[in-house]
């Protein structure tokens, strides 16, 4: 079916081709039944995905869509349409960690609602988060579900690494890829939106608008990655008996296992940060460092660290990512990191 719309107001940061792209199938009405949009974490896969989603079941009669008005945009928007499904990993009851895995029960729940008839008459759509994360029985249960489509049925599949999805699953699929933006777009996106300061939060997403947004939405964040880069210095200038005392007194372990794995996760994550702007000062590429706010707090400390070391601590924090995967707990995979800062 060929959507009514003239316009678009979608509000991407970046992402031309592919937003081009989704909008020209909607004027055309040549809407695939599946979609991958591949590509790594915090692009906008999702954000893309919603208002696509939502032009096509927007009902205004107006010529920009998605309103943001009608039953349809509002039921959208706050996650509660009818007809559209999302699904994701969810927490395991009895860790409290999130699953590794979708599961089939999942899959098939989504089956069974995608085969009803639409609430409201329209497009059923059903969206799979993280689905580089299904597991065998439940990418076999979505291949049946993607080999035997309904009518005005769309199935999204976000994944960051579609290289691990099934050959089968891929090849009933239209994949649209998802690259980092510029940082002069994510800055002109910012600044459109009267963002202040926005060079710094704009290098810092290192092209993922979903980490400039949430930097900006979130002053404390951005406060936790100056202290996290602090404590990485803290910890890289204490003895190996100090750096232990330091774990207790600088990091706010809880009960909560999730709460701990986000908080380690983020604390790498701007620890992998600082380490490539110490090999950029390091190489003479000062110009090219994100956090600009710290240049003369690493031009100081990358005397500390050679290219050999550097080199150590990037693959050691990489190592640590794996490490997630295999339920290891996050103190010990922090523990790990500052014994060989
Ligand atoms: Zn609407």
């Amino acid at each position: 079916m060929k959507v009514d719309s003239g316009q678009f107001d979608w509000q991407i940061c970046g992402h031309d081709r592919a937003v081009n792209f989704l909008q020209s199938t909607i004027k055309t009405g040549r809407i695939s039944q599946a979609y991958v949009f591949a590509g790594p974490a915090n692009l906008g896969k999702y954000t893309v995905a919603e208002r696509f989603i939502a032009t096509l079941l927007c009902q205004a009669k107006t010529d920009v869509k998605p309103c943001g008005q009608c039953f349809h945009c509002q039921q959208l928007a706050h996650g509660v349409h009818p007809d559209v499904y999302r699904l994701t990993r969810l927490v395991d009851e009895k860790t409290g960690k999130l699953r590794k895995k979708i599961i089939i029960d999942q899959v098939r729940d989504l089956k069974n609602r995608l085969s009803q008839a639409s609430m409201l008459n329209d497009y059923k759509v059903g969206i799979i988060d993280k689905a580089d994360e299904l597991n065998t029985s439940a990418a076999n249960a979505l291949l049946k579900l993607l080999e035997e489509p309904t009518p005005r049925t769309v199935i999204i599949l976000i994944a960051d690494d579609a290289s691990r999805l099934p050959a089968t699953i891929l090849s009933r699929c239209q994949q649209i890829n998802f690259f980092p933006v510029a940082t002069r777009l994510i800055e002109a996106f910012l600044t459109d939106r009267g963002v202040t300061e926005v060079r710094r939060v704009a290098r810092l997403a290192y092209g993922r608008p979903g980490i400039a947004w949430s930097l900006v939405a979130n002053q404390e964040q951005l406060d936790d990655h100056n202290t996290n880069i602090s404590n990485f210095f803290l910890f890289a200038k204490a003895d190996l008996s100090q750096r232990f005392r330091l774990v207790d007194k600088l990091i706010n372990f809880s009960g909560n296992e999730v709460f701990n794995s986000q908080l380690i996760g983020k604390i790498i994550n701007d620890w992998q940060l600082v380490l490539r702007d110490l090999l950029l000062v390091a190489s003479g590429n000062e110009y090219l460092v994100a956090d600009i706010e710290q240049l003369d707090n690493l031009k100081q400390q990358s005397k500390n660290f050679d290219f050999f070391k550097i080199n150590k601590l990037v693959k050691l924090i990489n190592q640590a990512g794996i490490y997630f995967d295999y339920n290891i707990s996050s103190r010990l995979i922090l523990e790990n990191i500052i014994i060989n800062l």
